[in-house]
């Protein structure tokens, strides 16, 4: 299989709208077709990406339309979250928002025209006698009631309308080919009986419209030029022109393929991440873990990382798995130019620098982001007792360690060059307070002598750090491709590790959702929704690359 360029898509579009094209002089029109039946994933922004980006590059428009044909699942609940992520995402639809079930008496009146025109009939195949009767390429198709004149299929459709059968009694199917090389041609079935709620329509109909029907109705009812959809579609695109074909309407859409975005270590199907839901594996639709664009705001994701990433990942024609921290990769780049420093100890232990007068305070003002002077600077306190993280100190250290240890020198970063001394220990031999001698002639870090000081670590002033709590995650599976198998099998149980007490500076109380801050040398972080000035948390949206942290 080969690969088409990652713009195939813009090389179609371009042609059409070309001299002697298919849509010669005609603006541009794609349209996102959400089902609202849970919230919308990654894989969704791809999508929404290039019927929304398209539509820009040809200086066209691009309708945002709920596909709202299937009342099982759906509901309004799902309409407002998923106008809320395509408008965090930075798209906009202006006023065309439209609901496919706003179109359902044009659908009947087409599907009746049909019939009329002897190109749709109404079946009393079983759903498992018609899974039989469509048979496979060595045997054809049957339907003892394809050829019922076409007075009784009318009848039978209008009462199928007015609620006199069961679910699943009848059927109505279009009139193609029962011998077509391509299923989805063998009379498909374009309207079924289900006697459902429909979220907006309520019990107004008791007859749906199929997919495969209804969409390239929506789509030519809207002037849409183009349909881009995913590439499982592909198969259903002779169905999509032999409605637009016999349809009477003037505008023919065309449908383009894609290929569907898939990465590893999660699942990325609503049904599924349902599931992750309802059976409560995580904490709702926006868990910080989760795939859905809620759950990667809250977990810090910021807009231009998830669009630059669907830029990146490109347009193709085979189905691929992207890796997952290709996506982190992303968000890295956005939040190194973008993050706020700051310094936090996730894992505290008191350093007590024995020499510095007891009633003595200072501050030093820090950038906000080496990497954009205009940020400014802030002012941060340093006292006697600092909060330093565990791991920064060793007793005994191992070779290659060059933090804190009895006799060694580090950098309290852009504070001062402090000489370790000693700790104290609790009576299970956990180290309680660690006690270093700083060097007044090095404030700001740099030694007058020249003298080397191989490591750097961060700090927080005990006397105005403020508590915080924050939330580690991880990997949602254990393996890369979850859906090969059950994916609940695969769950990982470690992908949330809680940290309580962690000491951050007190500057971070007044801060706001959204906010993205560096942690110096453990990552970047954002405050959680449930943050309040009493009690803060953070959830890690990334780590820093490992080779920070040397
Ligand atoms: P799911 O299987 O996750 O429920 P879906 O295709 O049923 O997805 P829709 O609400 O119908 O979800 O999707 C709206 C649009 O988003 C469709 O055009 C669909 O093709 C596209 N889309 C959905 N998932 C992906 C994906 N993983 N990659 C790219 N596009 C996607
Ligand atoms: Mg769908
Ligand atoms: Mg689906």
């Amino acid at each position: 299989e080969t690969e088409i360029s990652s713009n195939f898509i813009q090389t179609f579009i371009a042609e059409d709208i070309a001299p002697g094209g298919r849509f010669e002089g005609k603006k541009v029109h794609t349209r996102f077709p959400p089902e609202p039946n849970g919230y919308l994933h990654i894989g969704h922004a791809k999508a929404i990406c290039i019927d929304f980006g398209m539509a820009e590059k040809f200086g066209g428009i691009c309708n945002l339309r709920m596909d709202d044909t299937n009342p099982t699942k759906e509901d309004t609940e799902y309409v407002d979250a998923i106008k809320e992520d395509i408008r965090w995402l930075g798209f906009s639809w202006d006023d065309r928002f439209y609901y496919a079930s706003d179109y359902f008496p044009q659908m009947y009146e087409m599907a009746v025209n049909l019939i009329r025109k002897g190109l749709a009939y109404v079946c009393q195949l079983t759903p498992e006698q018609m899974r039989e009767n469509r048979g496979d390429l060595t045997h054809p198709a049957v339907s003892p009631y394809r050829d019922r004149p076409i007075e009784e299929s009318l009848d039978l459709f209008e009462r199928m309308r007015k609620g006199e059968f069961r679910d699943g009694e009848m059927t109505l199917r279009a009139k193609i080919d029962l011998a077509s090389g391509n299923f989805n041609m063998r009379d498909p079935v374009i309207y079924r009986i289900n006697h459902i709620e429909h979220h907006r329509t309520g019990s107004e109909w008791c007859i749906y419209p199929m997919y495969d029907f209804a969409h390239p109705i929506e789509d030519a009812l809207e002037g849409i030029t183009h349909s881009l959809c995913t590439l499982e579609f592909e198969d259903h695109r002779p169905l999509y022109e032999w409605v637009i074909n016999h349809i009477d309407l003037p505008d023919k859409p065309r449908q383009i393929e894609f290929a569907r975005l898939g990465i590893n270590n999660t699942v990325m199907s609503k049904r599924k991440l349902r599931q992750l839901v309802e059976n409560h594996y995580v904490n709702g639709w926006d868990d910080p873990r989760m795939p859905t664009l809620c759950g990667l705001r809250r977990r810090g994701y910021t807009p231009a990382s998830i669009r630059n990433f669907c830029e990146r990942i490109g347009v193709a024609k085979v189905n691929s798995t992207v890796e997952y921290s290709f996506l982190e990769h992303c968000l890295r780049e956005d939040l190194n130019l973008n993050a706020q420093r700051t310094m936090a100890v996730l894992h505290p232990v008191k350093l007590v620098l024995t020499n510095y007068p007891e009633d003595q305070t200072e501050e030093f003002e820090v950038e906000n982001n080496p990497e954009k002077p205009q940020n400014g600077t802030r002012k941060v306190s340093f006292s006697r007792t600092l909060w330093i993280e565990k791991e920064d100190f060793m007793e005994e250290p191992v070779k290659g360690y060059f933090r804190l240890f009895p006799g060694n020198e580090v950098r309290l970063k852009t504070a001062y060059v402090v000489r370790c001394t000693g700790c104290k220990k609790d009576e299970n031999g956990n180290v309680v307070e660690v006690y270093a001698e700083y060097d007044p002639q090095t404030r700001g870090g740099n030694t007058p002598d020249g003298r080397k000081v191989k490591g750097t670590i961060h700090w927080v002033d005990a006397e105005t750090a403020v508590d915080a709590e924050v939330r580690l995650y991880d990997s949602l599976f254990t393996v890369p491709d979850p859906e090969a198998d059950d994916f609940l099998e695969h769950i990982n149980p470690d992908s949330l590790k809680v940290l309580q007490n962690c000491k951050v500076e007190p500057s971070l109380v007044n801060e706001k959702v959204p906010k993205s801050f560096q942690f110096m040398r453990q990552g970047y972080f954002c405050l959680d929704y449930d943050s309040t000035p009493e009690h803060l948390i953070f959830n890690r949206s990334v780590s820093l690359k490992d080779s920070f942290k040397k």
